[in-house]
């Protein structure tokens, strides 16, 4: 059921927590990274050098603002000696909210204000702006191409 909520490949969601007018998925990505980032070494042999938690927004139902918890491990490498965050896919770490919505907003943008979009999403406003400029600008991108 849970999984079915978050939609997202790979995602086991331990907790949901209902705050007023949200609703936060305490969630763990479950894929371990086949390759280190920092050494290039395939399968290389990892453990978890700490834990942390990091909020990024998601997509709203219900008419409540999401929120996923992410309880997020930062491995060790045994093959190099570093340390690297486990990779997130479907997260944008610049803005700290899901890919997915981050398109939301921008589609949205195009026909809502951009006050209307912040309200329903839980974000401010200026991010809204920015993430709006950031969309057009792809979607010039992709008219040229
Ligand atoms: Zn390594």
């Amino acid at each position: 059921m849970f999984k079915s909520i978050l939609g997202l490949e790979g995602w086991e969601v331990l907790e949901w927590l209902k705050p007023p007018g949200e609703y936060h998925f305490v969630s763990r990505y479950t894929v371990v990274p086949d390759t280190c980032p920092k050494c290039a070494v395939f399968e290389p042999r990892l453990y978890v050098h700490a834990w942390k938690d990091q909020q990024f927004r998601d997509t709203g139902f219900h008419g409540k603002h999401v929120s996923i918890i992410v309880q997020r491990p930062r491995y060790k490498c045994r093959e190099c000696g570093e340390t690297f965050q486990q990779p997130l896919p479907d997260m944008d770490e610049r803005r700290f909210m899901t890919k997915r919505l981050l398109t939301w907003i921008g589609d949205r943008a195009l026909k809502r204000t951009f006050a209307e979009v912040a309200a329903d999403v839980g974000v401010d406003e200026k991010t809204v702006r920015l993430i709006f400029a950031d969309h057009v600008r792809a979607l010039e991108a992709k008219r040229r191409a």
